[in-house]
């Protein structure tokens, strides 16, 4: 009797041991991994059809999973920032980043200019060679705007339609518009052809630049506007040319900075 008892006591201990560990660590963790499946959707490539199981330990499973989670949260971080069609930035990084280096400027005393640029009767360009063509153009426009913009700080961004921006960090008006000037003839020299432009036969591009003086505090809307109204004096004067304008604190700035 006391050798059965023998017998059955440790048997005992490790049913209860095994239960015990499945309750309080395996059936969490495979719960966990349960729910990180649910949330990876169809997209999950590691996902296996119901009734298959995956070989490795939980812990090596659950790994996996949060690795794959961690890359498909940077991808979609990346997406929110980004122009599909051009791979340039959009309005939501440029925000992000001027968060940070607008207050830095105007700490260190740096000019900051930006360059608003539109294509030229770019709706006649659609309307002669299509919207295919059309994306296409703006593909080449942006791949001239990275050329031209190379340093780390540049930010370039497509703002919407056939319309962009950039930013330089300490740059002052003579530079702004050396560089503004060297995208536009570097356009003209790629020669996309357009036929239906009143302004030459390739297309071209009108910039407005604006520049902050040293030190003073300027909203990303204000710096826009400004840029905004030399593109708009571009246009009335005939395109296909760089005005530059100096950004004026407006009374809401000057309200909040007395503030
Ligand atoms: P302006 O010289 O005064 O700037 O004239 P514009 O024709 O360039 O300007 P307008 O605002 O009249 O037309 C802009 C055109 O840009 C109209 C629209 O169809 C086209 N467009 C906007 N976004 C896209 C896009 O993503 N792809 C293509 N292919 N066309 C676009
Ligand atoms: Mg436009
Ligand atoms: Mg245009």
């Amino acid at each position: 009797m006391s050798t059965l008892l023998l017998l059955i006591m440790p048997a005992c201990a490790i049913v209860l041991a095994w239960w015990s560990i499945e309750h309080r660590y395996r059936r969490p963790l495979k719960q966990m991994i349960a729910r990180i499946d649910a949330l990876g959707g169809a997209s999950n490539p590691e996902r296996l059809p119901p009734g298959q199981t995956m070989h490795g330990s939980l812990a090596d499973r659950l790994a996996q999973r949060v690795d794959h989670l961690c890359a498909a949260n940077c991808e979609l971080q990346e997406q929110a920032i980004k122009d599909p069609l051009t791979g340039l930035g959009n309005r939501r990084l440029l925000e992000q980043r001027l968060d940070i280096a607008l207050p830095l400027s105007r700490r260190w005393l740096h000019a900051v200019s930006a360059l608003v640029i539109d294509v030229d009767h770019f709706k006649e360009y659609n309307d002669l060679y299509g919207h295919q063509a059309g994306d296409e153009c703006l593909v080449e426009i942006a791949n001239v705007l990275r050329d031209t913009f190379r340093r780390e700080t540049d930010i370039v961004v497509r703002l919407g339609g056939e319309e962009f921006l950039v930013v330089l960090l300490d740059a002052d008006e003579e530079e702004a518009v050396r560089l503004a000037e060297a995208m536009r003839g570097m356009l003209q020299a790629v020669g996309i052809e357009h036929e239906a432009s009143s302004v030459t036969d390739v297309v071209t591009v009108s910039i407005g630049v604006a520049v902050t003086r040293s030190g003073e505090p300027a909203s990303l809307d204000d710096i826009i506007a400004t840029a905004d109204a030399g593109l708009y004096e571009c246009k009335e004067t005939g395109r296909n040319r760089v005005i530059s304008r100096t950004v004026t604190r407006t009374d809401r700035e000057e309200t909040s900075a007395m503030a």
